[in-house]
């Protein structure tokens, strides 16, 4: 029995040795190693292993509502892939959460100008029947100063057009707008609300995507336009008053348990220590969550299946364990649950890293580390330069469901993909297969079995230490 991490002992030997206690040795790459994942990278690049799991998963499951029977068939999957993928260990643990459902969705303009808006309800939204004037804000900000009682018997419509960006950073004020727009809208009386997607694309393909009701409001129907639609309520907004009925069948339904699908590849001589990775199993309704997120399990799966087919002597020194995350859309349900459950052992993983950013090339590594780790990074990311990613110094975040992990102690890094597309099929029906580039799905294997091989076999550690957790942690 270990009291403490034995890459922290090491750590502190080989100071007390150097007689520089208090300095923390460097945490070094060593050569072999270097070897080893340059080959296995070649090997990567080569491969069809992450092609075949997310052809796999999106054709045999299809869309995997959390919560859902399609969701229970994609653990039941998840299960025996990852048997099949030669992982050590395959596991499940449980995570419950409300459930939410669709069932159906229309809207109509009505008076003069009748014709059909595309829409989809918001995730969490309540189902109903609105029909009312519909009043439009340019911004979240300018819904938010509306009086309290200015939109009574109305439904608001927020017009706000989300900017691309290779880093997706537009998603920031787009998914505020779906956030917080409906409570908003409700403050201010409306009993619907309306909002152009939170996307990028020019399709008649709404977005969903979750939404919340501040406590202490009565939440009331709110659904997302498809671009065109939404411009086109802009235009018979700008000739006068419109109105409009929305109909939506959808709402909360008791509880539901799902699981996160757990594989670790052992290490072949620190095996309770550990490089975290993974993605999200669940998806949105309306595509096949082929880009959101089956490809971020595939990456992640092959990645460490390529590291359990190397001659034992080869393996990393530490072990690599894959999640696939139960639930993330509808309020990161398996990465709280799994942060609730692994919270003793955060100090033996060396570093975390998810993929939940569809599939385009990865561009750039970094990673949150303590200065007697940079020099590892610094390894990895000459490492991973052949595959056109460059090194970034300011850390970023490790992913929706490896947060509460990161909260509670865990070292980050962040593998960053080119997300210039991303929010043209996020969240839509368009979310399909037929949208991966696989030679850049390759490319991501490539990097994050680079990753993982190295940051598990690096003498030293990266700086995970138990942190108590944020009070009131829950979102
Ligand atoms: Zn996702
Ligand atoms: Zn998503």
């Amino acid at each position: 029995m270990r009291v403490r991490p034995p890459a922290v002992l090491a750590g502190l030997l080989l100071s007390a040795t150097l007689a520089h206690a208090g300095t923390p040795a460097p945490t070094r790459i060593p050569e072999a190693a270097l070897a080893r994942a340059a080959a296995l990278q070649q090997a990567a690049l080569q491969d069809r292993t992450a092609w075949e799991l997310l052809e796999g998963l999106t054709t045999e499951v299809g869309p995997r509502l959390a919560g859902s029977e399609a969701d229970a068939r994609a653990v039941a999957w998840t299960v025996a892939r990852f048997r099949a993928l030669g992982f050590d260990r395959v596991w499940t643990e449980p995570v419950t959460f409300p459930k939410w459902e669709r069932r159906g969705e229309s809207a109509q303009v009505l008076g003069p100008s009748p014709q059909p808006l595309h829409v989809t309800a918001l995730g969490g939204s309540p189902g109903g029947t609105v029909e009312a004037e519909v009043v439009g804000f340019p911004t979240l900000e300018a819904l938010q100063q509306a009086a309290p009682g200015s939109l009574a018997g109305k439904i608001a419509f927020v017009d706000y057009r989300m900017q691309r960006a290779r880093d997706g950073k537009g998603y920031a004020t787009g998914s505020r707008v779906r956030a917080a727009g409906p409570s908003a809208a409700i403050r201010a009386g409306a009993i619907g609300y309306l909002m152009r997607s939170a996307g990028t694309d020019s399709h008649r393909l709404p977005h969903t995507g979750m939404t919340r009701f501040e406590p202490g409001l009565v939440p009331v129907p709110a659904a997302a336009l498809s671009a065109p639609d939404a411009d086109q309520l802009a235009r018979l907004l700008a000739r006068g008053p419109v109105r409009v009925r929305m109909a939506l069948d959808c709402g909360w339904d008791g509880t539901a348990t799902s699981y996160n699908v757990i594989g670790e590849v052992r290490g072949r001589r620190l095996p309770q220590e550990m490089v975290l990775i993974g993605g999200h199993l669940d998806s949105w309704d309306l595509g096949t969550g082929a880009i959101d997120d089956g490809a971020g399990v595939a990456i992640t799966a092959a990645a460490a299946h390529l590291i359990a087919r190397l001659p034992p002597a080869q393996r990393p020194a530490r072990s690599i364990r894959v999640v696939a995350f139960a639930n993330e859309e509808q309020g990161l349900w398996g990465g709280r649950a799994y942060a609730e459950a692994h919270r003793a052992e955060v100090g033996r993983i060396q570093l975390g890293a998810e993929s939940d950013f569809g599939a385009g090339r990865i561009y750039a590594f970094s990673a949150k580390v303590p200065a007697q780790a940079q020099a590892a990074v610094a390894q990895i990311a000459q490492a991973l330069a052949p595959l056109g990613i460059a090194l970034r110094r300011e850390g970023e975040s490790c992913g929706p469901d490896l947060g509460p992990v990161q909260a509670v102690g865990m070292a980050c890094a962040a593998l960053a993909q080119d997300g210039t597309d991303y929010f043209d099929l996020h969240h839509t029906p368009d979310d399909t297969l037929d949208k991966v580039d696989p030679a850049a799905l390759a490319q991501n294997v490539a990097a994050y079995a680079t990753f993982a091989y190295l940051a598990a076999d690096a003498d030293g550690g990266f700086g995970s230490a138990p942190k108590p957790a944020p009070a009131a942690a829950a979102k």
